[in-house]
């Protein structure tokens, strides 16, 4: 069994959806069992998300141009592929209620003038909900016997509205129970990515590109072999090819280093897919929907040895460096805790920690977005600290970002922060702070944003990534 999940621009026009029904048609030849996982329309999630925005706001202007758009948008897609009369009025019928009931969720926003999360959950969701069925009908179009299903229905989540997380016996209980027929009978279950339930049955979402997520949870709540994300770049790069133009497709990867790497910023998969699939060892590839034929990047738990120390390297944005600094903080034990239990009750989430060994300072990065919240905390858990000068400041730092440099093979080789730091002296580019994993698969670096480019094109050309046997 394999489960194959496709992306927003793997299903963004008609001629993506051809595509997809000549993958899915292929693989149905190789594998009598074959669940396909879909995304929303490229942009449709988005939409939908800032018309509700707008809903909150007052403003009835962008859910109504929504509604139109997004009708014509499937519309369109249905027109050229789905031919036959009776399937094509059946999804009309489909979008029109589904995009009738947004508009009324929409409208029950702007009446309250308020967008909980658990709302946004089911409004988010509507852009899946109209995907599925569409490709479903495409599938039937090309001779693939298929039938959509509602991921509500099989994903059973916690209520963290926003990005929920799976309950997975239930979800396996009901994965066998709703997809084993529909397999069984040669039909591919055409799924919902990015939605679920809570057991009570409110509709959730897994958080933004979760829909991979939905494909890892399902293959392991159906012990599939292997797990396909198909997407619109040949695999994971080592570098992100529009900085680096020579950046070539990494063929193997573990599961550690793909998921230092998504956690970091590579977009090409949400950082939780990993998790299902490392526990039930599934096989994870990464696949190009626009070239087929390209073997994309393995996702494995040992991959064949490679002479790349280091594997890839990822850069995450829209950073803000938090430094607590003061010559009191020396010695004083609890500093570190207090710290971190302030981020924490800011709701924030640190991307990286680093303390000089004096003791004099500790930084740590979270996103831009969650400054002001985390810099307010730490100024009301510190204040006694600040009044007495034993800490001088709490200093964010804008515009910076992190640079990961990603490889499980770099534990225990040496000279690798010397080949980083020499490649960026060289190019006179200056490291705000540096942090490694005990896991050693990662050093991460912070730099400003204006070097950010130069910096990755350095750290690539001084470990060969771009030879494809480079001598790492
Ligand atoms: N459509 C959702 C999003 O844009 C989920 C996904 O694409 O994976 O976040
Ligand atoms: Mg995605």
């Amino acid at each position: 069994m394999r489960v194959l999940k496709f992306g927003g621009t793997s299903v963004g026009s008609a001629d993506a959806f051809g595509q997809v029904a000549r993958i899915v048609a292929s693989a149905r030849q190789q594998d009598r069992e074959v669940i396909v996982v879909t995304s929303a329309m490229s942009g449709v999630t988005d939409i939908l998300i800032n018309a509700a925005k707008a809903a909150a706001a007052g403003d009835r202007r962008p859910y109504r141009e929504a509604r139109d758009e997004l009708m014509a948008k499937h519309q369109m897609v249905a027109g050229q592929l789905v031919n036959d009369g009776v399937e094509r009025a059946a999804l009309g019928r489909l979008f029109e209620s589904r995009l009738a009931a947004f508009e009324r969720l929409c409208r029950s926003v702007e009446v309250l003038g308020e967008l909980t999360a658990r709302g946004l959950d089911v409004i988010s969701g509507t852009g899946e909900r109209l995907a599925a069925p569409l490709l479903a009908a495409v599938l039937r179009a090309n001779g693939v016997a298929a039938e959509w299903v509602d991921a509500s229905e099989i994903i059973v989540t916690s209520n963290h509205f926003g990005s929920a997380d799976p309950i997975m016996e239930p979800t396996a209980r009901h994965a066998k129970s709703r997809l084993s027929p529909l397999l069984q009978g040669g039909v591919v279950p055409v799924v919902t990515g990015f939605v679920g339930a809570t057991e009570e049955g409110i509709s959730t979402t897994l958080g933004r590109g979760g829909s991979d997520y939905s494909a890892a949870i399902l293959g392991a709540a159906l012990d599939a072999n292997e797990v396909q994300i198909w997407t619109d770049v040949n695999g994971i790069m080592t570098a992100d090819p529009r900085i680096v133009p020579t950046a070539r497709t990494i063929p193997e990867i573990s599961y550690i280093e793909a998921a230092e790497l998504a956690f970091y910023g590579a977009k090409v998969l949400h950082p939780k897919t990993i998790l299902p699939a490392v526990e039930r060892g599934i096989a994870l590839r990464v696949l190009n929907t626009f070239e087929p034929n390209h073997p994309g990047t393995s996702i494995v738990k040992e991959p064949k040895p490679s002479k790349d120390v280091a594997k890839a390297i990822s850069v995450i944005k829209g950073l803000t460096m938090v430094t607590v600094e003061g010559r009191g903080m020396l010695g004083v034990p609890g500093i570190a805790a207090r710290t971190f239990a302030a981020v924490a009750r800011a709701g924030a989430n640190v991307l990286m920690i680093s303390q000089s060994s004096s003791e004099q300072s500790i930084s740590f990065v979270i996103r831009e977005s969650e400054r002001d919240a985390v810099v307010a905390q730490l100024q009301g858990e510190m204040a006694r600290e600040l009044a007495s000068q034993h800490i001088d400041q709490v200093r964010p730092l804008d515009g910076i970002v992190i640079v990961a440099i990603v490889g499980a093979a770099m534990k225990g080789t040496p000279g690798i922060a010397a080949r980083i730091f020499g490649a960026l002296g060289e190019a006179e580019i200056n490291v705000i702070a540096i942090a490694q994993g005990s896991s050693e698969c990662n050093i991460s670096l912070v730099i400003a944003r204006g070097d950010a480019d130069e910096a990755v094109r350095k750290i690539h050309d001084a470990f060969r990534l771009s030879e494809a046997n480079g001598e790492g």
